[in-house]
């Protein structure tokens, strides 16, 4: 377990997340008792990895005394019933703690007990932490700041490694538009990501994604000017030059999702056989 920030630990584990990242950020917050946020793993192996990290500190005297869940992607809630199971004792079953919304998409694999709502704080060991619901990426995604040191547990809003997907399925880009400012509006001293290291300069690094996704918004709209209607996958390969073709539907639903902000916005809209036009 190392520390990434007062009062903050990570244990990497490795999921089936989207490449290039291999491992989902574990952290587990507080002194005394601890808050383990999004136990991320469905493999064996790697929930007794946390689990054996976890039982060092048990050892030193601390509890667990929650299981907090950024979002309801596979790749950061597949451990938790493990680690619920591990953890609790006849006395007390260790409670999952979520955004209602995530509670209910996530209803057929965990059972929730407790919401954490937006600008709910929850105390974590000595720490005081404050949620914010931050939609966009997922419908019930929450960030969790340390409302001394300012660190923020940042899940699936940015990344150390790799893009952050808007899926058309379950994403809304401009909802991850507005969640992007909010974060910016509380002034992190540090990002927590839920995949790879710590991301310092959170404000400027924040103001690069929202003008990244907007730049990419006027690089479709200048495409479909370009080469005229086209489907999302006909579009992928001008867009992401860089993608190897196994790739492009991939690329697609982020095409899609931007797409869908850009109608909103007057930018495209929607023509015959699944193909758009400016
Ligand atoms: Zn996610």
């Amino acid at each position: 377990m190392r520390i990434v920030a007062p009062g903050i630990a990570v244990v990497p584990v490795r999921t089936p997340t989207l490449p290039p990242a291999t491992h989902t950020n574990t952290y587990v917050v507080g002194e005394g008792a601890l808050s383990v946020f999004d136990p991320a793993s469905p493999w064996e192996d790697e929930q007794q990895r946390l689990a054996a990290a976890l039982q060092e500190r048990l050892d030193a005297g601390e509890r667990i005394e929650r299981i907090v869940l950024t979002h309801h992607h596979n790749d950061h809630v597949s451990g938790a019933e493990a680690l619920r199971e591990r953890f609790s004792t006849p006395e007390r079953r260790l409670p999952v703690v979520a955004h209602p919304i995530t509670a209910g998409l996530v209803a057929d694999r965990i059972a929730v007990d407790e919401p954490w709502n937006d600008g709910q704080a929850v105390e974590c060991g000595g720490r005081r932490l404050v949620g914010t619901f931050t939609p966009g990426h997922a419908p019930g995604h929450l960030v969790f700041q340390d409302a001394d040191g300012g660190a923020m547990i940042a899940g699936d809003m940015v990344a150390g490694i790799g893009t952050i997907l808007i899926s058309p399925d379950d994403g809304d880009l401009g909802q991850y538009l507005d969640s992007l400012q909010a974060l910016r509006d509380r002034a992190p001293s540090v990002l927590l990501p839920a995949h790879g290291e710590p991301l310092p300069h959170a404000d400027a690094l924040l103001a690069f994604y929202i003008a990244h996704r907007h730049q990419r918004s006027e690089q479709i709209r200048k495409a479909l000017d370009q080469q005229g209607a086209s489907t999302p996958l006909e579009l992928a390969p001008r867009v992401y030059p860089e993608l190897p073709p196994e790739a492009w539907p991939l690329g697609a639903a982020q095409i899609t999702s931007h797409l869908r902000w850009m109608s909103r916005h007057g930018l495209a809209h929607p023509v015959e056989s699944g193909r758009w036009a400016t």
